[in-house]
């Protein structure tokens, strides 16, 4: 007996399955129809975003407080740049 172990990526919009990471993101991507490199940039952007809101919640330094806040902006900017919709985790600013 074989065992063939699969790993799909699936699109967070439509759920339809890839086996490349990498085609996976194109598909989402063209979805927000950005291009792939756009689309990395949101990622990125995003993730600058999430890493600064959790040294946040361990501390109420003033500084950290403003690169929440830029990192936010970041993102919103970014949304908007391309008509993206507001991303509902965001909406507390
Ligand atoms: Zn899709």
């Amino acid at each position: 007996m074989k065992i063939k172990h699969v790993t799909y990526y699936i699109c967070q919009f439509c759920e339809e399955k890839f086996t490349s990471k990498e085609e996976c993101k194109r598909h989402e991507a063209s979805e927000m129809n950005l291009t792939l490199e756009e689309y990395k940039e949101l990622e990125e952007l995003e993730k600058k975003e999430m890493e600064t809101s959790g040294v946040l919640a361990i501390s109420s330094n003033q500084e950290l407080r403003d690169n929440q806040d830029k990192a936010i902006h970041n993102v919103i900017a970014f949304r908007k740049k391309h008509h993206l919709k507001e991303d509902e985790n965001l909406k507390h600013i």
